[in-house]
C-alpha cells in the first residue's frame, strides 16, 4: 500500500462578532486541512496550527516526500519531512505542515488497521476525557465584565467544570476581570487564565500573587515563551501553577521548557508541535521530568479529535488510587468552521467529551460544508 494523494483545503469564515485577546484581533477564523490518500482510497485527515495559506505552502513543500511510502510506516515518513525541514525550520510554520500531514497519516493508518488512534497511541487509559472551555475573549463593548460573567456562567450551565479565561489587558483591568468571573461561578469550577505571553516578568508576578485568592489552577503563557529564565523565577514566585508551550515546537523546544524547570504543566499543540508522533515524545519526556500534558487545542473537530486520542493515552502524575483525570483545552469561542466542517459533533456531558471508538481519528470532514468554506484564490 502507498500514499497516493496529498490535498490541501484552506477554509475560511468571517466572524459575526469579532473578538480579540492581547495579541490581536479576530475578524474571521481560517484554517488548513490536508487530506491523504492511499492507493486503494482510503483517506486521513489532518490539521496544521498556524496561518492557514503559510501552511498550504509548507504541506505542498512536504507532500512530495511522503508520496509513494506506505501510510502504515508513520514515523518513517515523520522523520523523513524533519529532516528536510530542520535547515530551515526548527520551530515555527513547517513544523505545523509537517504536523498536520503527521496526523493525516495517524488517521488513516488508523482506518487501514481498524483501530482508533488512541488504541495506537498504546491504548485508551479512559473512554471520555475531562475538558476544559477556553472562551472569554475581549470584545469591544461598553459592559465587558457583565458579558465575561454571563458566558462564564453559560459555561457552567453546559457542565464545564473547568473555565479558561483571558487576561492581557493590565494587571488592576485583569483582575477586575478575575474576580468578577470567580464570583460569579462559585468555588466548584475550576478557573484558568491566560495572558499569551502579554507580561514583563514584574507584570505577570504582581498579577500572579494578586490572583492568588481567586484559586486559579493555572497562569499561561504568562510572559514570552523566549523567556526560558523568567517562566522559571515566575514559577518559582508564585503559588499558581504555571502552564506554557503552545508557542513550543518539537522534542527539542520542550526540553528547554521541561529542563529548565519552567512549566508546571506542558501545553503541546498536537497539530503545531510536531503532530502525534512527536507530541507522545513531548509527553513522555515530560513525564521523565514529572509534568503533565494539557495538549493546546485551538482548530476544527480534528484537532479536538486528535486531542481526545492523545489525552485518552495519558498517564497522569502522580499515580495513585484515586487518579485525577486529565484535561484537554476545548474552544468555545465564535468559529464556524469549526462547528460545521467535521462530524460526528462533540458533545459535552457533565465536563466530559467521549473518545471516538471509530477507526482512526473518528472525525470525518463534511466535504458540502468545506467546498462552502474553501477560500477562492
Ligand atoms: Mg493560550
Amino acid at each position: 500500500m502507498k500514499i497516493e494523494r496529498v490535498e490541501t483545503f484552506v477554509a475560511e469564515q468571517k466572524l459575526d462578532k469579532p473578538f480579540y485577546f492581547s495579541q490581536f484581533e479576530f475578524q474571521a477564523r481560517q484554517v488548513c486541512l490536508v487530506k491523504v490518500t492511499a492507493e486503494d482510497g482510503t483517506y486521513g485527515w489532518g490539521e496544521g496550527y498556524g496561518p492557514a495559506t503559510v501552511l498550504r505552502a509548507g504541506i505542498d513543500y512536504l507532500a512530495p516526500l511522503a508520496l509513494g511510502e506506505d501510510p502504515l510506516q508513520v514515523e518513517a515518513v515523520w522523520h523523513k519531512m524533519h529532516r528536510r525541514s530542520l535547515d530551515y525550520a526548527r520551530r515555527g510554520v513547517l513544523v505545523g505542515a509537517m504536523s498536520a500531514i503527521d496526523i493525516a497519516l495517524w488517521d488513516l493508518r488508523g482506518k487501514l488497521l481498524h483501530q482508533p488512534v488512541s488504541t495506537l497511541l498504546g491504548g485508551r487509559r479512559r473512554e471520555n476525557v475531562r475538558v476544559y472551555a477556553t472562551g472569554l475573549y475581549f470584545t469591544d463593548t461598553d459592559d465587558l465584565v457583565c458579558r465575561l460573567v454571563d458566558e462564564a456562567r453559560c459555561y457552567v450551565s453546559q457542565g464545564f467544570g473547568a473555565i479558561k479565561m483571558k487576561v492581557g489587558l493590565g494587571v488592576e483591568r485583569d483582575l477586575r476581570h478575575v474576580r468578577a468571573v470567580r464570583q460569579a461561578i462559585g468555588a466548584d469550577t475550576q478557573l484558568m487564565i491566560d495572558a499569551n505571553h502579554a507580561y514583563s516578568l514584574n507584570e505577570a508576578l504582581r498579577l500572579a500573587r494578586r490572583a492568588e485568592e481567586f484559586d486559579i489552577s493555572f497562569f499561561e503563557e504568562p510572559i514570552s515563551p523566549e523567556d526560558y529564565d523568567g517562566y522559571r523565577e515566575l514559577r518559582n514566585r508564585t503559588a499558581i501553577p504555571i502552564a506554557g508551550g503552545e508557542c513550543e515546537y518539537l522534542l527539542e523546544g520542550f526540553r528547554h521548557l521541561l529542563a529548565g524547570r519552567c512549566v508546571d504543566i506542558a501545553q503541546p499543540d498536537i497539530c503545531g508541535a510536531g503532530g502525534l508522533s512527536e507530541v507522545k515524545r513531548i509527553a513522555a519526556l515530560a513525564r521523565a521530568y514529572h509534568v503533565n500534558i494539557i495538549p493546546h487545542s485551538w482548530g476544527t473537530g480534528i484537532a479536538f479529535a486528535a486531542g481526545l486520542h492523545l489525552v485518552s493515552a495519558l498517564d497522569v502524575l502522580p499515580g495513585r488510587l484515586r487518579m485525577p483525570e486529565p484535561l484537554l483545552e476545548m474552544d468555545r469561542s465564535e468559529n464556524p468552521l469549526r462547528d460545521r466542517l467535521t462530524k460526528p459533533l462533540f458533545q459535552v456531558v457533565d465536563g466530559m467529551a467521549a473518545v471516538p471508538s471509530a477507526p482512526g481519528l473518528g472525525v470525518d470532514v463534511d466535504m458540502d460544508a468545506l467546498s462552502e468554506f474553501v477560500a477562492s484564490d
